[in-house]
């Protein structure tokens, strides 16, 4: 997802899906929720985005995170539950939206839980984006954009994955939400997978 994507998309609050998309760093997540986000009318919310943004802006957020997100390192989940907190309440209540890049720890898995309980509200699913591991670090190699593409940050960024994020998938599983795709494939054969996996048509 591109700069702004996430404002273009916050005026689109129509539908009312609510799901997180899971996977490692270079899974193509970012890729996918711009494809549902227009399909299902719902905004795509990315925390990294959404950081970026802030770093861009020089804003005291931004100056905060910047040397975190640069190491490759999370940022804490105090400060990423205001920001999501913050983001989620813009779209009104009922609101559907895919969560990018969040939750990325089991207390950011609790504290979403708690958002949208609070608003009786939960989720419907957990899309978890599979890649083998070599595949991500080629994927990695060729696309290059920056700081945070340099080898060892790639390598800690999945490091990070493995310890922190990917034990979400038995938090998930166990709570019957998770929807394992395989993201090795063509975007577009990635998408009807998705779609497939809410029940809905391609
Ligand atoms: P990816 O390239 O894997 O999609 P993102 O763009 O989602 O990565 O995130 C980039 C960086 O922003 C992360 O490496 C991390 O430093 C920070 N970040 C984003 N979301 C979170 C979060 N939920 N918790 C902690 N840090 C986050």
């Amino acid at each position: 997802m591109g700069d702004g994507a996430d404002e273009t998309d916050a005026t689109d609050c129509a539908g009312s899906l609510k799901a997180v998309l899971l996977g490692p760093p270079g899974s193509g997540k970012g890729t996918q929720a711009a494809v549902l986000s227009q399909q299902l009318k719902v905004p795509a919310i990315s925390t990294g985005d959404m950081l970026r943004e802030a770093v861009a802006a020089g804003s005291e957020l931004g100056l905060r995170v910047n040397g975190i997100m640069a190491a490759g390192s999370l940022v804490d989940d105090g400060t990423m539950a205001e920001v999501v907190r913050e983001r989620l309440a813009r779209c009104g209540r009922g609101g559907g939206f895919l969560l990018d890049g969040y939750p990325r720890t089991i207390p950011q898995a609790e504290t979403l839980e708690r958002i949208l309980g609070d608003a009786g509200y939960r989720l419907d699913a957990v899309l978890l984006v599979a890649v083998p591991e070599e595949e991500l670090v080629r994927r990695a190699v060729a696309r290059k954009r920056g700081e945070d593409d340099r080898e060892e940050v790639v390598r800690q960024r999945l490091r990070v994955y493995r310890e922190k994020t990917a034990p979400l998938i038995g938090y998930y599983r166990g709570l019957g939400l998770l929807r394992e795709i395989d993201g090795h494939q063509p975007v577009a054969k990635v998408t009807e997978q998705m779609l497939a996996a809410l029940g809905l048509p391609a």
